[in-house]
């Protein structure tokens, strides 16, 4: 039983099976982002639950960006970028983490917020939660606060919830698979 925001934006989310790689099915929500009141929606169901509770929106590069920007409106609060490496021009914090065979890396300006500032992070997917994770070490060491981590949909029994959830982190999904 979804809401109607929730069944819209579920609607809208294509399956692709092996992409990028075999046994891999890959959630695309770039139907939702097309479709301007399904965007709306998703805005707004996943600022919701934080409503007086963040400053800014963290955005994941890069398709936390759409979301984030269009939270932005929604809510009146504006957008960190939170960046892969090597792409801010100024002085930068950064975070590595871990990919199946690498490592990656989140960066925000260390300057971009005042000190304390609350953030509420924002992206598509919730997978093994090492994304997320990252952006919360990232944004602490940066000295703002986490106000919790929304994502349009989450894939369970990956551990993304749990360890978020271990470190703190009010964390919510507006769909699950
Ligand atoms: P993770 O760090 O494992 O939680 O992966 C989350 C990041 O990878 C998010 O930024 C997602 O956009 C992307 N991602 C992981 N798994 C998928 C998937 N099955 N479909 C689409 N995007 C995914």
């Amino acid at each position: 039983t979804l809401t109607p925001e929730a069944a819209l934006v579920d609607s809208l989310i294509a399956s692709i099976p092996d992409f990028p790689e075999h046994g891999v099915t890959f959630r695309d929500l770039t139907p939702v982002f097309a479709d301007g009141p399904a965007l709306k929606a998703l805005a707004e169901a996943l600022t919701a639950p934080f409503a007086g509770r963040f400053d800014y929106l963290g955005g994941l590069e890069a398709r936390g960006f759409l979301i984030a920007g269009a939270a932005s409106l929604v809510s009146g609060a504006g957008v960190l970028s939170v960046r892969k490496a090597g792409k801010l021009p100024r002085a930068v914090l950064s975070q590595e983490y871990a990919l199946e065979y690498s490592t990656a890396a989140l960066e925000v300006h260390v300057d971009q917020l005042p000190p304390g500032s609350r953030v509420l992070i924002v992206d598509d997917v919730l997978a093994t939660g090492g994304t997320a994770l990252a952006a919360v070490n990232l944004i602490e060491r940066a000295g703002w606060q986490v106000a919790g981590f929304a994502v349009a949909l989450e894939l369970d029994g990956l551990g993304g919830r749990a360890k978020l959830e271990a470190r703190g982190i009010e964390t919510f999904s507006l769909l699950k698979y």
